[in-house]
């Protein structure tokens, strides 16, 4: 399995759009890894999660869209469901695909999608409602929808993910998860079931908040407890992303901090091999 975060930004970017604080300014100064687009991540080439305002950005940097087969959605949010650029799959904006693109997503995002393009058939996409805790095949690929802490108005999605015997938890725009889904983590890794690369979210930097988004402390609970329960061993890799400004650490700053804890700190671009 191959991963490639294409964004690893909560809403607003890094450097925020309009901001004028000094994490932005000190981020435009810094360049590199420091400077990040909006969350989203492609797996294997044609598996990818969540298509926000950025989608073009990340075609600049070299994520071939054209070859994607599945577009899996965490929640609906604007940096996460971007629908006006789905309408650029056909001509005149795109030319020779004739390949349908199947899209998962809870009802909020089936709903979106209907309202903002009206008949998606003539776009060849092929919606799915998923819900928490049903797996569907998608493609040769597992995916478990599990549920998030993070809006009340909205059924939020993580998603345990399994390709060629890989799996990867993708787990970012929630607070501390849910008992529910511990639960369904603990009956998993009971039956064998083992993380060879877990994303997790760190919007609030150092903060410690556990509601809605984490930030390091919480990120170091929910580890521990993925290790207690089996779901992680000692070789799994753990990755921190959707960053955002307020949190205030740059990106060398958050590997210092983030490094002693266990966890590797995403960059835009960067790219994870289980194989
Ligand atoms: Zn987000
Ligand atoms: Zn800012
Ligand atoms: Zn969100």
């Amino acid at each position: 399995m191959r991963i490639r975060l294409l964004g690893t930004a909560a809403a607003e970017g890094w450097p925020a759009l309009f901001c004028r604080c000094p994490h932005c300014r000190r981020a435009r100064e810094a360049g590199g890894r420091s400077l990040r687009s909006r969350a989203s991540a492609n797996v294997d080439g044609i598996f990818q999660f969540d298509f926000g305002p950025d989608s073009q950005h990340h075609v600049l940097g070299g994520n071939d869209l054209s070859a994607v087969e599945h577009l899996i959605f965490t929640h609906s949010h604007t940096d996460h469901l971007y629908p006006g650029d789905l309408a650029m799959r056909v001509p005149p904006y795109a030319h020779g695909q004739d390949r349908p693109l199947s899209v998962y997503g809870n009802d909020r995002v089936v709903a979106r999608l209907g309202a903002a393009l009206g008949d998606v058939t003539r776009l060849g996409l092929e919606l799915h409602q998923i819900e928490p805790f049903q797996a569907v095949a998608v493609g040769d690929a597992t995916l478990v929808p599990l549920i998030a802490d993070h809006d009340r108005h909205e059924t939020c999605l993580i998603h345990l993910f399994g390709h060629e015997g890989r799996w990867l938890l993708y787990g970012h725009d929630t607070g501390y998860l849910p008992e529910t889904t511990w639960a369904f983590l603990g009956t998993w890794a009971a039956a064998g079931g083992r993380l060879d690369v877990a994303f997790l979210d760190c919007t609030n930097g150092p903060g410690e908040g556990m509601r809605f988004h984490m930030g390091l402390g919480g990120g170091a609970r929910v580890r521990e407890r993925l290790l207690d329960l089996g779901a992680a061993r000692g070789d799994t890799r753990f990755v921190l992303t959707h960053f955002s400004h307020n949190g205030g650490l740059l990106h060398e700053e958050l590997v210092e901090r983030a490094g002693p804890l266990g966890f590797e700190v995403a960059y835009d671009g960067m790219e994870i091999q289980a194989l």
